[in-house]
């Protein structure tokens, strides 16, 4: 092993095969400084913030916002639920691949992605001792990647299969499991409890777009953080906040990431995507 900086650790293929539990890797960079956590509990505990500590803020549940009509005389008027009406000074759209439903130029800058998730049954203690000793969280460096980790319940939590367009849900299933089964042959036989999928933006820099439409300072988008938007969204959140506030100064550095594409037509963006992915998975298989 060999310290790199001061959180990053460099292992060779057998120091990494003690810690991971598979023979797959060539090696491993693990970042001590680095985290994983339950998203479900990161949400509720941000709702429970939200209630606690600041002033003047309601969660509405169950109001989707199904139409918006902008700089109305009223200020920009938000339909919810196709029957009530709000007006806002300021407009934060924050729903992911679904801002474009509101602003259409939006849906140039980013491509749909289908990505899954498995959960296996709880893993046997005796397996277990093998693998993920440290309980770290692991990506691996393919362009078209796995990722995995424990659950605090032992389960292994296991992301990829990623897919643009139409997809076969049981195939999906059957290749990610056999993923999963090439790094870990232990498993072999381990049931899966769960299985489930979202859709994510994807840009082609894999730099989110965020920023305010046409330099408007009253309407402001996020999206495009191309599978790293845990924590890039909440960093968004909080730019947006600084510049509702009147401070611009980290959101138009952001703004300056202009989306890359070499047609906005969507139709040649998602066929040359998808040409893109199988190519990079043809490449995939070839390197490993
Ligand atoms: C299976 C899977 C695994 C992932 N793994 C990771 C990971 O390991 N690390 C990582 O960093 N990222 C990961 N991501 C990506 C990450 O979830 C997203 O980048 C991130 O959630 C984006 O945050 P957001 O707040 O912009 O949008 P979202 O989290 O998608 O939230 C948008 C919200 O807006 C709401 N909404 C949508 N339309 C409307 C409307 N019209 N009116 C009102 N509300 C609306 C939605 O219901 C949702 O609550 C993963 C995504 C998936 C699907």
């Amino acid at each position: 092993m060999r310290n790199i900086g001061n959180n990053i650790q460099l292992y060779n293929a057998n120091e990494a095969q003690k810690i991971l539990g598979t023979k797959v890797f060539h090696g491993m960079l693990y970042d001590k400084g680095g985290a994983h956590m339950n998203p479900l509990n990161y949400s509720i505990g941000i709702g429970q913030a939200i209630k606690t500590d600041a002033r003047n803020v309601t969660i509405h549940e169950n109001s989707a916002a199904t139409a918006i009509n902008f700089h109305t005389p009223k200020g920009h008027e938000i339909i919810v639920n196709n029957q009530n009406t709000i007006y806002a000074k300021k407009i934060v759209l924050a729903a992911n691949y679904g801002n474009g439903e509101f602003v259409s130029r939006l849906n140039n800058n980013w491509i749909p992605i289908s990505t899954f998730m498995l959960s296996t049954q709880p893993i046997s203690p005796h397996i277990l001792k093998s693998m993920l000793t440290n309980r770290t969280a692991v990506f691996d460096t393919r362009n078209v990647m796995n990722y995995f980790r424990l659950s605090e319940t032992n389960c292994l939590l296991f992301g990829g299969g990623d897919a643009i367009g139409q997809f076969k849900i049981d195939s999906i299933k059957q290749l990610l499991y056999n993923d999963m089964i090439k790094i870990y042959p232990q498993l072999i036989g381990i049931k899966i409890q769960n299985f489930w999928h979202g859709k994510d933006s994807f840009t082609v820099n894999l730099a989110p777009t965020i920023g305010r439409v046409e330099g408007d300072d009253t309407i402001y988008h996020g999206e495009g953080y191309s599978g790293q938007g845990l924590a890039l969204s909440n960093l968004t959140g909080k730019m947006f906040a600084d510049s509702i506030n009147g401070n611009h100064h980290n959101l138009k550095l952001f703004e300056m990431i202009k989306p890359f594409y070499l047609l906005k037509a969507k139709w040649f963006q998602n066929l040359s995507a998808k040409l893109g992915m199988e190519y990079f998975k043809i490449l995939d298989t070839l390197e490993n």
